[in-house]
This record gives structure tokens, C-alpha cells and sequence, in this order.
């Protein structure tokens, strides 16, 4: 760093155009030499006085003495005369005459002498007046001459004086007197001249004395006043300036030290005192280094301050101080020296920032990225280099210093297929700063392997121009999501229970195998598509875990017989995949059939292996699958319908007897688009007073008395006549119009019940047992709706028997509270369907029901099944222990009914009693005495 000048005054002087170092001694210069001047002409003009008084002085004693001259000239003419007109003279006459001669002589002596030092004093003496002197001393020494003999003349000859002297003499006189005039005349005009020319000098004089004054005025003092007043703006401004930088010096949060050029402290600011605790009185005089020193937390760092600064160079470091606080911080010294002018070092400046709080959330960002395991890039893009973290190498295995950082070599590392994406993010990036650069690619491992990273980086720094100056960004390491992703897509392809294909597969697979057959004749395949048949009564009465586990045996089995060369399947000669598409539903897409036939097999073989029994967590589950045929024969040609096909074929075999399998045929799209309309039928059907109810007895198995009549409803359908309660009831459970439904039959019930009070009085049934579904179990309303029933038909709580099947009444906490509920209100509960569900005997107790109605297919196994005897005999053990009512339903038989009686089951149900009857049926059948009583053994 160059080290900043101190010639900011002389900046501001050059500015106002005054060299402020020389303008005072130019002023100064200046006014001396005016004031010179000044003295020098006043001395002058004194002088100048003194001599023009000296000069006027003589001219006035020279005016004089010609003036004597004149007058003893005129005296002498005066004498002469009276000479002449008293020729006897007297000897006071001659006497006077030689005594006015002597006087005239000496006179002119003196006037000569005057004269004389007239011309030295004044040389310029007019012409005029010289020949006029000349004239009138030649004159004059003729006249002396004519009148020096007259006395000596007169005393000799007593007084004789001859008219020709005499005359003579009168002649000398005039004409000295003239020549006397004369010169009066000449020195007084020359006087008068000169006078005229003292005055002019005079005037001159001060002409040059105001034109100097003007001069002084204009040359000088004007600039000067101008300078000193463009030199006091100047330094108001540079006060302001200066107040201004002191302020912010001050203020400034920096700390800062000014010192001399010995590094003593001139001055600090209150920052500097904050940070250091060194006052302005502490601080001043002593050396700045040892001051830092002091507080230094790492002397050993000074070796580098005093070095720099011995050599009078800049320094500017981070150190660790022991701040005011006593707590160690981080501040960045800058330290600068100071030149004048002539670049002679004269103090220097410190400049100390804390950088305490910088340095901490660096730290945290440190610790953040290295905690995040970021690598961190910075592409210098001028110098194209590259610069990074540790992290950032570690993730490709290099060392500090290994790579070279040129940006080239680091793009080299760039996977080539991934080298087009990169410079096109790039580019979108640095066109448009909002389009972000991220992306993953793969680079090179020093290993040789390939890397997949995310790098992400925005420019950092643009010139004026916008041109990028620097990128920086951070880079990680995305193997392990690269990974995740391929199991994610693995996974998105897989089930995830029975890791066969999924439906997707299936979809695809359908569609390629249409794509294949349309486009090459010969060429056949098949969709099978399963569905176990007791599936849902598995997972609704051993839970989801057996279910699950059971759906895994069936994929593995599925698995194990499609495998080619297994031995329960022998047409292994075509491609077989088998996928799970959903709940129990298997698909097996048979790829490359030789016809229809080959469906058929595969599909028959596969019922007999999943038909045999399952052991799953120690239940024994046997069960038997139903299966849909499609195959390319009649195939649409897109996938989905293939599928859907192959469903509808899965639900003939089924309707058909289950346990077997069934080919697609086109009519069958008919009958499953009848059972839509069946459902907007049973939409309307309650409206259109289509439903009805029937009541079957159920009677005491010894005394064939009347117990009760179950409620079941049915449906008079205009166009199929009855259709029987297990075609429709699992449609209205599934379009939700079962609550609808169960809502009629309740109602109904009760008010038929009510009616049979009142027509047959005691002989009426004393109960009505009432069917409720599954899906009404969850329906809030229901206790509520059931006891407005009981109340509406004047019923007591006891006379209705609400019945549930056995799998439903197990299934979770909500139902069993709602069954709880309904025990609560006195109505009485019976388990339907008992044994079909799996539940265990052992479950019974935690039922909140008061009877178990043993289902028809156990009464009707009972008399060949050994098995079912006793299932049969367990059961009718077990509720009696718990209290609980029996009853037996489906008797078909006397035999059955005997069976049942001496198994010792109370109650049965069934045909040898009594079909279900509409109410009026009803009340002729008990009034025609019901069921006859058994003949006595
Ligand atoms: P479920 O509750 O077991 O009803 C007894 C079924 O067995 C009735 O068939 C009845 O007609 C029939 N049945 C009675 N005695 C014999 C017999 O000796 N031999 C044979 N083979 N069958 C006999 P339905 O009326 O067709 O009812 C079938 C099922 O429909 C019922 O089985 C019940 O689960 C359901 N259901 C009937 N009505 C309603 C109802 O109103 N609401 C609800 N939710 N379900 C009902
Ligand atoms: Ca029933
Ligand atoms: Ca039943």
C-alpha cells in the first residue's frame, strides 16, 4: 500500500491558485519595497525642498546684491553728475565717490562669489543670464575703470575734473547700469523659470507618489486582500474538512492510533481506548507497538510488526488482543506510515478492527459447512483459478496442495456426458442471475472412480460492465442420494411388501407386449389377474401383520412356480412376470404364449398351488384364489383396459364359485357396465319405494316357541326382480348409501315390531334382531338414531337385537366404543356370522355381545365334518361360560335342528323353520301357530 501524503494543505493552496508557503514573503517583500519607495521619495522631495530654499536663497541674495549693484551704480552716476555740474569739487565729493566705488567693488565681489556658487548649485543656469553676468561684469569693469582715476585726479588737481572724464565716466555708469538692469531682468526671469521648474518637480513628485500609491494599490494590495481572502475561505473550508475527519476519526467504531514517526502515540480515538483500555492521556507518548504488545494475547506475532515496521512499511494483520472486556478477540491491525510531501515518513496511522464477532460466525459457518460436510468453491474468474476447502478435495481424495487449481484442470474433472449440462447451467446462470447454477455431476475421484456431486455457486463480484469477476458456491457429495434416488426408482417400480414388479411394471410390460403383437403376427401373451378370496377376512380378523405375511407367501409361491424349469409349472418355455398391483390383487403377464391354451394351464396350475394352506405366525390359513383371463386374442389396445379386463374376467370367477379361473370375453364388459347401472338403480330405489323388509323366525330349538324374527331387507327391482341383499349391500356400503339403507330397515323393523304388538298381542315375537354393517359401525349418528327408534315405536331397549358380524365387531377401539354404547343403552347385540371371521373362541370375551349366531356354513358341515362338530362343541362351551345366548342358523334339516338341540345350541334359524317373510306373511304364520312343536320321543 502506498503510504498516504500529508499534503492536503498544499492541495488546498494549489486549488486557490496562492502558494501558500511564499505568499506572505511576496506580500512582505512587496510592501518593504513600496515603503522604500516611499522614504526614497519623500527623502527626495525634502531633499529637493531644501535645495530649491538653498537655490532661492542665493537668487534672492543675488537679486539683492545685483539690486545693490544697481542702486550704488545709479549713486555713482548720481556723484559723477554733480561732478560734472560743480567743476570745482570738493574733496567729500570724491571721497563719497571712492567710498560708493569701493562699496560697488566689493559688492560685486560678493555677488560674484554668489554667483559662483549659484552655478555650482544650480548648473543648469539660463544662457541668457550668463551673457547678461558677462555683459554687466564687462560693463562694470569699464565703469570702474572710468571712474577709479577721478578721485586721485580730484585731490591732485584740487578739484579740477576734466568734462571728458567725467563724461566718459557718466557713459561707463549708464551703461553698467543698464547691463545691471539687464541682469535683473535675466535673474529674475531665470528665477521665475526655475521656480516654475521646482514647482513642476514638486508636482512630478507626487504624481509618481500617487501613481506608486495606485500602483501599490492595484499590484498589491488587491491580490493580497483577494489571496488572504481566498486563503481564509480556503481554510474555513479545510476547518470544516478537518472537523469533519476528526469526527468521523472519532466516532469512527474502529480503533484508531495516529503516531509520530517514532511510532509514539500522538493521538487515539475513543474506539481505540474501548478496545484497548488506553486512554488519550494513557496512550500518548508511548509506543504503539508496546501498547499492542501489551494486550497482545500472541507476542510472539510483533517479530512481524516490528520487521514491517523498522522498515517502515504498511502492515495489516489479524492478532489476538486481550480486549477491554478481558476477553480475548480477534482484531485486524492495519498499520500505515505517513508522508509529507517530499515522501519523508512523518508518523504513521493504525487502523484496528474487531473482528471478534466476525471471526466467531466465520467459525460457525465453518463448523456449519464442515458439520454439513460442504465442500466450498470460489472461481476466480479473472485469474481462473480455482480455490476450495479441504472438504471439498477430500470428497475427490486429494490433499491439500495435490490438484491443480487451475479452473481448466478442475473442469477436466467434469464427467464427459456431464460437460454440456455444466457449461449450459453456467451459462443460463451468468446470463441470468436468477436462474440458478446447480446441478449434479459427476468428477473424477483421484481413484479413478466417478463421484456424483451437487454443486451449486452464484456470481459473486461483476464489473462495472457486469462481466462475472467471481463465482463461489458450495459442492457435496450426493453418492449416497444418487443411491437413494436409484432405490427410490427401484422402489417406485418394486412393491414394497412383496418386492414384485408393481402395477407400473405391469402397465408397462402390457404395453409393450400389445406394441409386440400388433406389430408381429404369431406373437401372443396373457394377463392373468388374481385375487385371493378370503383376503380381506384374513387381514380384518388376524390383523395386517398376517395379512402382510400372508401376501408374502403368496408373491414368494407365485415367484417359486413361475420359475422357468419349476416343476408346477411345465409350459416354462415363455417369459412369465408376476407383479402384486394392489391389496391381494397378483398379475402374471405370460409373454409369448403359443395360444390361449397355454393361459389356461398356467392359470389352473396356479390355483392349485396357492389353494394349498398357509402358515403365517402360527395361523393356518387356507384359501383359495379366483382368476381373470386376458389374453392378446381379445385384447384392447392399450394397457389399462387390459388390465380392467382382466379384473372384470377375476370377478366372473368369482360371481361363478370363486376358487377358479374365468377367460375375458367381451360380454362380460356388459355385465359389469349392468352393475353400474345397478348402482344409480339403488340410488334411486329407496326413493321409488323399492326396498322392502322380510322377518325370519327365530325359534327355541326344544320348545319351537317364537324367540324373535330377523329383520333382512330386499330390493324389488322393476327390470331383475328381487335382487338379493348380498348383490346390493356391498354396493351400498361402497357408494356410500348404506347408512341410507340401514336407516330404512331400522325404522321399518321397529315400526312392523310395533304393529305386530298391537295385532297379535302376546303371540307377536318378543324381539327383532336387526342387521348392521360395517360401514354404519363408523357412522356417528347411529346410537342416537337407534334409540329415537326404540322411542318412536314405544319399544323397550330389550326388544331389539342389533346384529354384527364377527370380523367387524373386532376390528378396532371406535367400533367396539360404539358397540359399548349400544349394550349401554339395554339393546341387546348378536354376533353374526360367528366362525367364518377366524377370530378365536379366545377373543369372545372381550366382545360386548349377548349372543353368537354359529354360521349356516358350520350347521350345515356339522353333520359330515367332524372338524366342524367341534368348532361347534367349543363353541357352545365357551358362551355358555360366558353367559352368552347361542343360536344356530341355516337349519335346513330336522337333523340339523336335532344336531344343533343336542349339541346344546338354544336357539335356531333357518328354512325347516321358516323362510323370511314380509309382515303380513308373518303374522299369518304365527297365527297359524309357527312352527309346529316337536312330537314327543
Ligand atoms: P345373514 O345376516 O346371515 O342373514 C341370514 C341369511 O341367511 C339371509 O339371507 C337368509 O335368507 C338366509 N337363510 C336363512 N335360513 C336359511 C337356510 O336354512 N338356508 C339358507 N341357505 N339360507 C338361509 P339374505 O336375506 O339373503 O341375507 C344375506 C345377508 O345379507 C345377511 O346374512 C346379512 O348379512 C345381509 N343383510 C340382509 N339384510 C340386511 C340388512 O337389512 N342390513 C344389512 N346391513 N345387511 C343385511
Ligand atoms: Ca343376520
Ligand atoms: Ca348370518
Amino acid at each position: 500500500m502506498k503510504p498516504p501524503k500529508a499534503k492536503f494543505l498544499g492541495d488546498l493552496f494549489a486549488a486557490s491558485g496562492v502558494d501558500g508557503r511564499n505568499a506572505h514573503v511576496r506580500v512582505r517583500l512587496a510592501m518593504y519595497g513600496v515603503l522604500l519607495l516611499l522614504v526614497a521619495l519623500g527623502g527626495m522631495r525634502a531633499w529637493l525642498s531644501q535645495h530649491w530654499q538653498d537655490i532661492r536663497q542665493l537668487d534672492i541674495e543675488i537679486l539683492q546684491s545685483i539690486g545693490e549693484q544697481r542702486v550704488l551704480t545709479q549713486r555713482l552716476g548720481v556723484l559723477t553728475s554733480q561732478l560734472q555740474q560743480q567743476p570745482g569739487t570738493s574733496r567729500t565729493m570724491t571721497d563719497e565717490l571712492a567710498t560708493v566705488l569701493l562699496r560697488s567693488r566689493n559688492e560685486a565681489a560678493r555677488l560674484d562669489g554668489l554667483m559662483q556658487q549659484q552655478v555650482e548649485r544650480e548648473p543648469f543656469v539660463a544662457p541668457e543670464v550668463l551673457a547678461a553676468l558677462q555683459a554687466w561684469q564687462g560693463d562694470r569693469d569699464g565703469m570702474w575703470g572710468s571712474l577709479e582715476p577721478l578721485p586721485q585726479v580730484g585731490q591732485v588737481a584740487n578739484g579740477a575734473l576734466s568734462a571728458s572724464r567725467l563724461q566718459h565716466a557718466q557713459d561707463a555708469i549708464a551703461l553698467a547700469e543698464s547691463s545691471a538692469h539687464a541682469l535683473v531682468q535675466e535673474s529674475g526671469a531665470d528665477i521665475l523659470k526655475r521656480s516654475r521648474r521646482v514647482l513642476f518637480t514638486i508636482w512630478v513628485v507626487l504624481g509618481g507618489i500617487l501613481v506608486l500609491g495606485g500602483v501599490l494599490a492595484f499590484a498589491v494590495v488587491e491580490p493580497t486582500a483577494r489571496a488572504v481572502r481566498r486563503q481564509y475561505e480556503t481554510f474555513a473550508r479545510q476547518a470544516d474538512h478537518l472537523k469533519r475527519l476528526a469526527l468521523v476519526a472519532e466516532l469512527s467504531s474502529n480503533a484508531i492510533a495516529i503516531t509520530d514517526g517514532a511510532h509514539r502515540v500522538v493521538w487515539v480515538n475513543e474506539a481505540f481506548s474501548r478496545l484497548t483500555s488506553y486512554t488519550q492521556a494513557k496512550a500518548q507518548g508511548r509506543r504503539i507497538g508496546t501498547l499492542l504488545k501489551a494486550r497482545s494475547a500472541d507476542p510472539a506475532r510483533f517479530a512481524e510488526f516490528y520487521a514491517a515496521l523498522r522498515q517502515n512499511q504498511g502492515i495489516k494483520r489479524e492478532i489476538r488482543i486481550a480486549t477491554r472486556t478481558a476477553e480475548l478477540g480477534w482484531v485486524l491491525v492495519d498499520m500505515q506510515p505517513i508522508s509529507d510531501e517530499d515522501g519523508a515518513l512523518n508518523g504513521w496511522v493504525l487502523v484496528a478492527t474487531d473482528m471478534t464477532e466476525v471471526r466467531a460466525q466465520q467459525q460457525v459457518l465453518r463448523l456449519a459447512v464442515d458439520g454439513a460436510g460442504l465442500g466450498i468453491w470460489h472461481w476466480d474468474m479473472v485469474a481462473d483459478t480455482i480455490h476450495c476447502n479441504d472438504r471439498l478435495l477430500a470428497t475427490l481424495g486429494y490433499m491439500p496442495g495435490e490438484l491443480d487449481m487451475a479452473a481448466a484442470s478442475w473442469f477436466a474433472l467434469i464427467h464427459p456426458d456431464d460437460q454440456a449440462h455444466w457449461q449450459e447451467s453456467l451459462r443460463h446462470h451468468l446470463r441470468d442471475p436468477d436462474t440458478p447454477h446447480r446441478l449434479s455431476v459427476r468428477a473424477r475421484h483421484r481413484a479413478g472412480r466417478w463421484v456424483w456431486m451437487l454443486f451449486t455457486g452464484n456470481v459473486a463480484d461483476r464489473d462495472v460492465q457486469g462481466r462475472a469477476l467471481r463465482m463461489a458456491g458450495v459442492a457435496m457429495d450426493v453418492n449416497a442420494q444418487k443411491a437413494m434416488e436409484q432405490q427410490l426408482r427401484v422402489a417406485a417400480r418394486t412393491d414394497d411388501l412383496t418386492q414384485l414388479p408393481n402395477r407400473a411394471v405391469v402397465l408397462e410390460k402390457i404395453r409393450q407386449a400389445i406394441d409386440r403383437h400388433q406389430a408381429q403376427p404369431g406373437y401372443n401373451f396373457a394377463v392373468l389377474f388374481m385375487d385371493f378370496d378370503r383376503f380381506k377376512q384374513v387381514n380384518d380378523t388376524l390383523g395386517h401383520t398376517v395379512g402382510d405375511g400372508l401376501l408374502r407367501l403368496i408373491a414368494r409361491r407365485l415367484q417359486d412356480s413361475l420359475r422357468p424349469g419349476d416343476s408346477l409349472v411345465h409350459t416354462s418355455d415363455f417369459a412369465q412376470m408376476a407383479a402384486r398391483i394392489g391389496g391381494d390383487e397378483f398379475v402374471v403377464l405370460l409373454d409369448d404364449i403359443r395360444g390361449d391354451l397355454d393361459a389356461e394351464i398356467v392359470a389352473g396350475r396356479l390355483l392349485d398351488v396357492l389353494a394349498a394352506p398357509y402358515q403365517v405366525e402360527g395361523h393356518r390359513i387356507s384359501s383359495t384364489v379366483s382368476i381373470g383371463i386376458v389374453t392378446s386374442t381379445h385384447a384392447e389396445p392399450d394397457a389399462d383396459s387390459v388390465l380392467r379386463d382382466a379384473d372384470i374376467a377375476m370377478y366372473e370367477a368369482k360371481r361363478s364359485g370363486r376358487a377358479r379361473y374365468a377367460m375375458f370375453d367381451p360380454a362380460m364388459r356388459q355385465r359389469v357396465n349392468a352393475s353400474v347401472s345397478l348402482e344409480n338403480d339403488l340410488r334411486q330405489a329407496l326413493a321409488l319405494g323399492q326396498m322392502f323388509v322380510v322377518y325370519q323366525p327365530v325359534v327355541q330349538l326344544g320348545s319351537h316357541a317364537l324367540l324373535g324374527v330377523e329383520a333382512l331387507v330386499r330390493w324389488q327391482h322393476p327390470q331383475r326382480g328381487l335382487v338379493s341383499p348380498v348383490d346390493f349391500i356391498p354396493l351400498a356400503e361402497a357408494c356410500g348409501l348404506i347408512d341410507a339403507v340401514g336407516q330404512f330397515v331400522l325404522q321399518r323393523a321397529c315400526s312392523t315390531f310395533e304393529q305386530l304388538q298391537q295385532q297379535l298381542g302376546p303371540q307377536a315375537p318378543p324381539s327383532v334382531a336387526v342387521n348392521l354393517s360395517r360401514a354404519q359401525l363408523r357412522q356417528p349418528r347411529l346410537v342416537a338414531d337407534i334409540l329415537e327408534a326404540v322411542r318412536a315405536h314405544n319399544m323397550s331397549p330389550q326388544q331389539l337385537v342389533l346384529e354384527v358380524t364377527e370380523s367387524l365387531a373386532a376390528q378396532d377401539q371406535a367400533v367396539q366404543q360404539t358397540l359399548r354404547e349400544i349394550r349401554a343403552l339395554g339393546v341387546g347385540l348378536s354376533l353374526d356370522d360367528f366362525g367364518t371371521g377366524y377370530s378365536s373362541l379366545s377373543c369372545l370375551h372381550e366382545l360386548p355381545v349377548d349372543t353368537v349366531k354359529m354360521d349356516r356354513s358350520f350347521v350345515s358341515q356339522a353333520g359330515q365334518s367332524e372338524y366342524h362338530r367341534v368348532l361347534i362343541d367349543a363353541t357352545l362351551r365357551m358362551a355358555r361360560a360366558l353367559g352368552l345366548g347361542t343360536v344356530a342358523e341355516g337349519i335346513e334339516t330336522p337333523e340339523q335342528a336335532a344336531l344343533m338341540l343336542a349339541m346344546g345350541c338354544e336357539r335356531g334359524q333357518g328354512y325347516w323353520f321358516s323362510r323370511p317373510m314380509d309382515a303380513q306373511a308373518l303374522v299369518a304364520w304365527v297365527q297359524a301357530g309357527g312352527v309346529p312343536a316337536l312330537a314327543p320321543t
